[in-house]
């Protein structure tokens, strides 16, 4: 290539990297997956390498990713918040160790630490007390999130000594609550976050802070601003110091003398990765002695004294089956993949969400299709692209259902939503899916109606709405499959029960659009009953701390309508309790107990048995006592027994005590 051929590339690259920047760091929506960016970068790298003279101070090369939104306050980094060089194989890390030895021409040690896979953020400290928490922005000036951090539970606002400091660290969203806010989002017919690090970013530059709270954020923090201050000398010194003081630091940083002795690590890690409660993209390998850090000093743009190695993505090779349409409870149409089965980082998959239609058409996928997949953050199950080369002669693009499959009447897209809607209220998927929601735990509670029941009520027209369920007969339900008189009582027992649930239950239950578990309590704490909260007006209801104004309008518009005022007389008239009662028990969900089947076996070192099965009945478990096949967990402790055989040989998901403590402690307040 000679150097007007270059010109042109390097122009072209540029435009391309920039375009995927922004959409990545401004917007927190990536336009393509991070191997795929890091490929042109690497381009646009070596042809600067190779023809220097068109090096540009606004190269991508030369600047810190990222721009600072104009709706936050800016803050000035009086020490630059830098990107970090990257590479991608062993024989690069060799490379970079062999050039600081050259350099430093002296032993000297590292310490590695995980790439937690979140974004970066500087907290400073007056006097032990937390005064501002800012975004790397372009790395000279931040955005002023200081509001949103304060909602962060694991950032101290206190520290243990009253000294005045600044660290920087990692923000990063745990899976679960991640994998819990796109299950909400695509309900909601919202667009989902790509992966939990955009997520993180999206969550934390928010103008309003309690969409923050609600978002379940987490922080490691690993940099130590003027260390030597505090008499602190190396970087393992500093996590140790810092961790002293308060912060959350990540447990797995060692300490290596030889770079031989990295590959273990990287192994250990990248086996480990599908476990954590965290996403990391790779390892981070920094200079420890922080004078000799300092004598190497920074490029324009990254540190000379560390480098991240990234992990190679995991992806599996399968074929497109059939696309099948699933309706949510909103009305919501959602594609999703049905595929040959595969093993990918750790799991069989056979299904995966094409989220709407764009996503089918950008990605272009078709049914009979052979696709690459990858896991979004390392959980959720995605197609990365089709592999065309393998693409059947004649293939037809997917035929986009024009009317809902399951009333016929014709789909919308509403205002600027992505997402396909079916807009029939009578629409019957919907109903049905209304009613599943309806007697689910953290709802009406009303154990035994499932899915299979509600479909045979439905097919049968014994019930059409809700208040329906409040008029079922014994008579009436021994017409369904397999229902005797044991299973006949004990679902009316459940519906009679759930009369006498308290408001924010039957609230949440209703399906109100954005009103969620915690929104319905907060509304029902205030109002006291479901006449003064029809009543209310928008403005009251967006008073109520941490409620707002989506929320507010969405209640409002619900109790405008006809139907809906029909519905709650009807439910009156059937006595379903319309108070507040006060005193109920905090709404947690957990992303991995709610609505499960749970067994509990053997000798917990930890738990005893039946405060475990109280805390995980909170989380909207059901706890029995045999493994069937509706069982979804059997967690077992030492000595488990035939239980622990019996799920074994029904395939049922075992969990042992460790993998237990993490799930139990995904919970968050439901949304
Ligand atoms: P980076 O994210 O690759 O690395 C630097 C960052 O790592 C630091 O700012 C810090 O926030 C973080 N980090 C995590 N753990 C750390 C630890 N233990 N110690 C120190 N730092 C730690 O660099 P970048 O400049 O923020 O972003 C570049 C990367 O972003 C690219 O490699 C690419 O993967 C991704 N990207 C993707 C797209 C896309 O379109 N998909 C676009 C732009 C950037």
């Amino acid at each position: 290539m000679n150097i007007d051929e270059a010109r042109i590339k390097i122009t072209d690259l540029r435009a391309e990297i920039t375009k995927l920047s922004e959409a990545y760091y401004t917007k927190d929506a990536p336009l393509v997956e991070d191997n795929v960016y890091d490929q042109l970068y690497r381009q646009l790298e070596e042809l600067e390498a190779k023809f220097p003279e068109l090096v540009t101070k606004d190269s991508p090369t030369q600047k810190v990713g990222g721009k600072v939104l104009s709706e936050f306050s800016k803050v000035s980094h009086e020490i630059p918040m830098l990107s970090m060089g990257d590479v991608f194989s062993l024989e690069e890390l060799e490379d970079f160790d062999r050039r600081l030895q050259k350099n430093v021409g002296r032993e000297f040690e590292y310490n590695v630490e995980l790439k937690i896979d979140g974004l970066a953020l500087s907290l400073i400290y007056e006097n032990g007390e937390l005064v501002q928490g800012s975004t790397r922005g372009d790395g000279v000036i931040g955005e002023d999130v200081t509001n949103n951090i304060m909602t962060i539970n694991d950032i101290p606002k206190k520290l243990s000594e009253p000294i005045s400091l600044e660290v920087r660290g990692e923000c990063y969203m745990p899976k679960s609550s991640f994998k819990n806010l796109n299950e909400q989002r695509e309900i909601e017919g919202q667009t989902v976050f790509a992966n939990p690090r955009n997520a993180a970013a999206g969550s934390l530059r928010q103008l309003d802070s309690s969409i923050t709270k609600s978002r379940n954020l987490s922080t490691f923090i690993y940099t130590l601003i003027n260390a030597e201050d505090y008499g602190v000398t190396t970087q393992k010194q500093a996590i140790e110091f810092m961790k002293k003081l308060g912060f959350h630091t990540n447990p797995s940083s060692e300490t290596i003398s030889n770079i031989n002795q990295i590959e273990d690590y990287i192994e250990k890690y990248q086996d480990q990765r599908n476990d954590l409660e965290y996403g990391i993209d790779g390892i981070v390998l920094k200079v420890n002695d922080l004078a000799t850090q300092a004598e190497l000093g920074n490029t324009v743009k990254v540190p000379r004294w560390e480098i991240a190695y990234k992990f190679p993505p995991e992806q599996s090779e399968t074929i497109v089956r059939d696309i099948e349409w699933t309706m949510g409870r909103t009305g919501v149409l959602t594609p999703t993949a049905v595929m040959d089965p595969v093993q990918l980082a750790g799991t069989t998959v056979s299904r995966a969400t094409l989220h709407n239609v764009e996503m089918i058409r950008d990605k272009d996928v078709r049914i009979g299709d052979t696709v690459l997949l990858h896991k979004a953050g390392d959980i959720i199950p995605e197609v990365s692209q089709v592999v065309l080369k393998k693409r059947p002669d004649n293939l037809p693009e997917v035929a986009v259902p024009t009317n809902c499959p399951y009333c016929d009447s014709k789909l919308v897209h509403l205002e600027d939503e992505v997402a396909l809607r079916c807009i029939n209220p009578m629409c019957p998927a919907q109903i049905k899916e209304g009613l599943t929601h309806f007697a689910s735990r953290n709802a009406m509670n009303i154990d035994g109606l499932g899915p299979r029941i509600i479909e045979q009520l439905f097919e049968k027209q014994m019930i059409k709405d809700v208040a329906g369920l409040y008029r079922l007969t014994a008579d009436g339900l021994s017409q369904l499959e397999g229902f005797k008189e044991k299973s006949i009582n004990n679902l009316l027992t459940a519906i009679d029960n759930s009369r006498s649930n308290s408001l924010e239950k039957l609230l949440y239950g209703l399906g109100i659009r954005h009103v969620g578990a915690k929104a319905a309590k907060l509304l029902a704490e205030e109002f006291n009953s479901m006449d003064n909260l029809m009543d209310a007006s928008q403005e009251s209801i967006a008073n109520i701390n941490t409620i707002g104004e989506t929320i507010a309008d969405s209640v409002t518009t619900y109790f405008e309508n006809q139907e809906v005022h029909d519905l709650i007389q009807e439910l009156k008239d059937a006595s379903v309790n319309m108070d507040y009662l006060g005193g109920s028990e905090e709404v947690v969900s957990n992303p991995y107990f709610t609505d499960k089947t749970v067994v509990i076996t053997g000798t917990l070192e930890n738990y005893k048995r039946q405060e475990l099965a109280d805390q995980l009945e909170k989380m909207g478990a059901k706890v029995t006592n045999s493994v069937t096949k509706k069982t979804d967990y059997l967690i077992a402790g030492e000595k488990a027994g035939s239980k622990l055989d019996k799920a074994n040989s029904l395939n049922v998901t075992i969990l042992d005590e460790t993998t237990l403590e993490g799930y139990l402690s995904s919970t968050q307040d439901a949304e």
